[in-house]
C-alpha cells in the first residue's frame, strides 16, 4: 500500500484553506499549517511569511511534510503590486526552493480562473486558454506568473507540481466575496448595473474547492505515457467559440 501523505496547508488560516486542513483532518490525514497569521489552535502552527525560504524549509522539517497545499496570497483588491509580486511571484519560488531542498514530494497551487481574463467574456474555457498580453491587475498577473513558475517546476528535483483555477469562491468563513457585498450595499452602489444583467460569473461553494484540492494531491503521481497521449490529443483540439 502506497505510504499516506503528511501536509502542510500553507495559508491554512485563510478561508480555502482552513477547508482544506479540516477536509484532511476529516479522512484521519496528518496536517500543519503554516501561515502568517494564527487563527485556530487546533492544528500544528507553523508562524511565518512564504517569502523567506529559511522559513518554509524549517516547517517542512519540522512537520516532515511530504505535500504542500500553498493558498497563501494578499487577498483581491489591493493597491499594492509590489506586495502581490513580493508574496505570489517571490514567495511560490521560495517555497519551490524549500520543497526540493527538503525533498518534499507534491504541491499543489491554488491559482485562480482570473488568470486568463481581462476583459472579455470567455464562454467554455478551459485549460488552453492563454494568458492574456495586458494582465487584468496586479494580483492576477502575479497569480498567473506564480502558476508559470508552480507548473515549470514540475518534475524537477523531484517535485511534482499541479495548479488549480477556481473561479469566485462563497461559504463559511469567507472574508471576501461577502464582506465586500455587503460594503457595496451600506455605500448604496447597488443601482450600478454592469451589462445587460445576462453575465454570468462561476462561482464555487467552498468545500468543493478544497476536495479538489485534496483529489490534486491524491492524483499527483508521474503520467503514465498513456495518459501524456491523451493529455496532447485534447490539447490538439480546437478551443470552441
Ligand atoms: P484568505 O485571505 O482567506 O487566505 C489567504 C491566507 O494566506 C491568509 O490566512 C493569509 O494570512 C495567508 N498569507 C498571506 N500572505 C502570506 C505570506 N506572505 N506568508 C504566509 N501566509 C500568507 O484568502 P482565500 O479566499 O482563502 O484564498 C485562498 C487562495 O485562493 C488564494 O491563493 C487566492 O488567490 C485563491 N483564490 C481565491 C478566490 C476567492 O474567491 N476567495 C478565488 C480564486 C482564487
Amino acid at each position: 500500500m502506497a505510504q499516506r501523505d503528511v501536509y502542510l496547508v500553507i495559508g491554512g488560516s485563510g478561508f480555502l484553506g482552513r477547508h482544506i486542513v479540516e477536509a484532511l483532518k476529516n479522512r484521519g490525514d496528518t496536517v500543519s499549517v503554516f501561515d502568517i497569521v494564527q487563527r485556530y489552535d487546533d492544528t500544528p502552527f507553523y508562524s511565518g511569511d512564504i517569502s523567506d525560504e529559511a522559513q518554509v524549509a524549517q516547517a517542512l522539517q519540522k512537520s516532515g511534510a511530504t505535500c504542500i497545499i500553498h493558498t497563501a496570497s494578499p487577498q483581491h483588491g489591493i493597491e499594492d503590486p509590489a506586495l502581490y509580486w513580493k508574496v505570489n511571484v517571490e514567495g511560490t519560488k521560495a517555497i519551490i526552493a524549500a520543497a526540493v531542498a527538503c525533498h518534499v514530494s507534491k504541491l499543489v497551487y491554488t491559482s485562480s480562473a482570473g488568470v486568463t481574463f481581462n476583459g472579455p467574456d470567455i464562454v467554455d474555457g478551459d485549460e488552453r486558454l492563454p494568458y492574456p498580453e495586458k494582465p487584468m491587475d496586479a494580483y492576477n498577473d502575479s497569480k498567473a506568473k506564480a502558476e508559470q513558475i508552480v507548473l515549470e517546476a514540475n518534475s524537477k528535483g523531484g517535485l511534482l507540481t499541479v495548479a488549480l483555477r477556481p473561479a469566485g469562491i462563497f461559504g463559511p468563513g469567507d472574508r471576501q466575496l461577502l464582506t465586500t457585498t455587503i460594503k457595496v450595499l451600506e455605500e448604496g452602489k447597488a443601482y450600478i448595473q454592469i451589462g445587460d444583467n445576462t453575465n454570468m460569473f462561476d462561482m464555487t461553494y467552498v468545500g468543493n474547492i478544497a476536495y479538489a484540492h485534496l483529489l490534486a494531491a491524491d492524483k499527483l503521481t508521474p503520467p503514465s505515457p498513456k495518459d501524456m497521449d491523451k493529455v496532447m490529443e485534447i490539447f490538439s483540439r480546437p478551443l470552441s467559440p
